[in-house]
């Protein structure tokens, strides 16, 4: 049997992460933590001129990266003998698809179209923009206003306040990254004070409006007002459904308009199928990827894989870090029956000489019956990098005293991970 394969897309290959989310926005975090790096270098014996920033040359090096990158996938395309079709596809009955005006029938159909931003509806809702809008701003703001608590608030807030913008962020609950474990979000709240950003917490705003003089004028349902020049949303993302042609099919949606899979991503018409942001289940890159080499072994390669989406570690790559893997320690001790906390919060080494104030924080959480790691959480530099590899140790079944049978490398942050010794709760 001779197979074909085809992609449809109508902006960018690589989707959000590599045009409008993961990689454009953690080149923007590197430059925006130089910043601090090179007033922190003074403390190493270091001297120079006080260092400047060009917004411009920044934008330009991030959109010719992106370029090389999104060469790349057409040439991974390419490669794998596929035909890729470039206009926005709408489904119009179970085999056939319409590009642009163009016909394609075929025997299979999988949706990956990801996700979008949502904004709230509120008067003067045009001058707020979104993540997708950001990457490409012309001027660096000289004021900044970021609503939301989540991952792409925390993170952009921190860009901003690195880069030299004075930066707000808003959030309408009493305290931001729910979902993280509390002394997490406790720990990331006094670290983004320390470098000025002004938190807001119970803020919602409530409309905005665009003055003579080109400033925007924010108001929160409190009555309260601010004058900023920008004003980023980052209130999540809704599964971007709008306009595929979903009504012509028989594909069940959730109410947001996710699309409701099977564990092998089969929609509710037998050949057509959905993974990624589309689905809702967990909004991060590589659980995407996952789920397509899940999909991919099952359909093409004889063999049935089930995605197993325990203990999937992830990063907010706010300044510093947040890193975790498994369960914060509200969800533990609601699970289990007695569980121990490990817990550190120091000055990192570096900082010694630096005259920065940063601190990091390490958690670990434990089943007392069966010594196992529940939970791993992490904030300071390169949490990312650091629970990665222990994100494998909680996969493999590490118990507490595997942790403690490791000799750490010192000096490093990460030690601290295999010598905390004594619970605090
Ligand atoms: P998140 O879901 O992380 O956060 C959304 C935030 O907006 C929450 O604080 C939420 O508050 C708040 N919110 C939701 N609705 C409203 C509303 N109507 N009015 C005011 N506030 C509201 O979404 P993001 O947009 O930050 O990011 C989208 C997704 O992209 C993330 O969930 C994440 O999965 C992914 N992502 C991952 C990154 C990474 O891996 N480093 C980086 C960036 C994004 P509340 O908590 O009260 O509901």
């Amino acid at each position: 049997m001779v197979r074909a394969w085809a992609t449809a897309e109508e902006k960018f290959m690589g989707g959000t992460c590599v045009n409008v989310g993961c990689i454009p926005k953690k080149l923007f975090v590197y430059a925006s933590h130089y910043h601090e790096d090179f007033n922190e270098s003074a403390g190493y014996g270091w001297q120079s001129e006080p260092a400047s920033f060009n917004w411009q040359t920044l934008v330009a090096n991030k959109d010719q990266e992106i370029a090389r990158l999104n060469g790349i996938y057409e040439g991974l395309l390419d490669q794998a003998g596929v035909t890729h079709f470039t206009g926005r596809a709408r489904i119009r009955d179970a085999h056939t698809i319409d590009i642009d005006g163009k016909r394609v029938t075929t025997d299979k159909i999988l949706i990956a179209t990801g996700g979008w931003p949502t904004k709230q509806d509120i008067p003067g809702a045009e001058h707020v923009i979104t993540s997708n809008e950001v990457f490409y701003l012309k001027h660096l703001p000289k004021r900044a206003l970021v609503l939301g608590g989540g991952y792409i608030a925390v993170e952009f807030a921190g860009i901003f306040a690195g880069l030299g913008v004075s930066t707000e962020l808003a959030y309408r609950g009493p305290l931001f990254l729910r979902g993280f474990d509390e002394d997490v979000r406790i720990m990331v709240k006094d670290e983004l004070l320390k470098k000025q950003i002004d938190l807001q917490f119970n803020a919602t705003l409530a409309s905005v409006q665009r003055n003579a003089d080109g400033t925007l004028l924010a108001t929160f349902s409190d009555g309260r007002t601010l004058e900023t020049d920008l004003i980023l949303t980052a209130t999540g993302r809704k599964p971007a459904v709008d306009d595929l042609g979903l009504d012509t099919v028989n594909v069940a949606q959730r109410d947001n308009g996710a699309i409701i899979v099977d564990a092998f991503y089969q929609t509710t018409e037998p050949n057509i199928y959905a993974l990624g942001d589309v689905i809702d289940r967990i909004q991060l890159t590589p659980v995407a990827i996952h789920e397509a080499m899940c999909f991919a072994s099952t359909q093409f390669a004889g063999e049935s894989k089930v995605m197993d989406y325990s203990g999937i570690a992830t990063a907010v790559f706010c300044q510093p870090n947040i890193a975790t893997v498994g369960l914060t320690e509200a969800e533990a001790r609601a699970q289990y029956e007695t569980i121990a906390v490990f817990r550190s919060e120091f000055r990192p080494l570096k900082h010694t000489l630096t005259g920065s104030a940063e601190r990091s924080l390490m958690k670990l959480i434990v089943e007392v019956a069966t010594d196992r790691v529940l939970g791993i959480h992490m904030v300071g530099a390169e949490a990312g990098e650091i629970i990665q590899g222990l994100a494998v140790a909680m996969k493999a079944g590490a118990t507490k005293a595997v942790f403690d049978q490791t000799v750490g490398i010192h000096p490093t942050a990460a030690e601290e991970f295999v010598t905390m010794r004594s619970p605090v709760a």
